[in-house]
């Protein structure tokens, strides 16, 4: 999943890398800068999860309100739960793939689907998710398995765990703690490429047009949280969407320079929504909501 081919590669050394030297980035914006605004929270002693920072799924933040301060709970439904088992699956498979403690899918899935729990979930839907995150499985394990080989064939007297760790260069679920820019608890990180220094975002749409601008947020929020924590430079980020033709994995990848303007936007939202949650504001109803909101129930009350 989060290979960069042959085009991708050329667009990040020629294009994107080349626009972020030129371009910078200002030093109020960097996520080392935690200590003074903009970067530093206004409202010190509330915090915010990360999803609910970068989503703009509902039009008006109720999904804040709700969540962060009646405590409401979302009623998941099928596509969130299969964002949430392709997730897992790429998650596990890599971590395991890099342990080298690879297990066989079938066997993986016989404890996975006992986790899976969705509105109005059926045999139906198990079986399609199992489909599903078994070509995600395949997919990724073939994609591991011809880095690492590669890498072994030009590396003779490399150790096994350096070829590892040159031909699969991924933190994956990478647990980091964001308390400095106001986020709770410890996030986890889908995949960052450390020799890059790339952050990606797996993502799971239905079609084409589920695609949004804001889904950039994500790596963006998570770019600002590494360099509040490690001090280190991060300006690259990469949507991974996932989705299926019939039952054909289809994967594209949008690379990107985290420039000031996403970082002001992250920081807008941040700022908005600790707002709602600080003030216990109800932002009300928007004029339309998306029919499969999670929240959808709570609010038609
Ligand atoms: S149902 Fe509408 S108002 Fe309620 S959380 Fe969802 S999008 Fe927002």
């Amino acid at each position: 999943m989060y290979f960069l081919d042959e085009i991708e590669r050329k667009r990040l050394v020629r294009d994107l890398l080349p626009l972020a030297r030129k371009t910078g980035i200002s030093e109020e914006l960097r996520g080392w800068s935690w200590h003074e605004a903009p970067m530093k929270p206004y409202y010190e002693d509330e915090k915010i999860p990360m999803y609910l920072v970068c989503s703009r799924y509902c039009p008006s933040n109720r999904d804040v309100f709700l969540n962060k301060v009646e405590g409401v709970h979302p009623t998941i439904n099928f596509k969130v739960s299969q964002g949430i088992t392709l997730h897992e699956t790429v998650s596990q498979l890599l971590t395991m793939f890099i342990e080298e403690s690879l297990v066989n899918f079938e066997d993986w899935w016989e404890e996975k689907k006992g986790n899976i729990n969705y509105s109005g979930k059926d045999e139906d839907g198990v079986e399609k998710l199992h489909r599903r995150a078994k070509r995600v499985w395949s997919h990724t394990l073939h994609n591991c398995n011809a880095q690492y080989s590669n890498a072994c064939s030009k590396q003779p007297y490399a150790c096994d765990r350096d070829v590892m760790s040159t031909s699969v260069p991924f933190l994956v679920e990478h647990k980091i703690d964001g308390s400095l820019l106001g986020l709770s608890g410890l996030l986890g990180i889908d995949c960052y490429d450390y020799l890059r220094s790339i952050v990606f975002d797996l993502k799971t749409i239905s079609a084409f047009d589920d695609r949004e601008k804001w889904h950039r947020l994500y790596p963006t929020g998570y770019a600002l949280v590494l360099e509040s924590v490690y001090e280190v430079p991060v300006e690259v980020g990469c949507i991974v969407w996932t989705s299926f033709k019939d039952d054909r994995l289809v994967v594209e990848k949008e690379l990107f320079f985290i420039n000031d303007d996403l970082r002001s936007w992250w920081l807008e939202e941040r700022d908005k929504k600790l707002d709602i949650i600080a003030q216990k504001k109800d932002p009300g109803m928007p004029n339309e909501c998306p029919e499969d909101c999670i929240y959808r129930e709570e609010c038609d009350r």
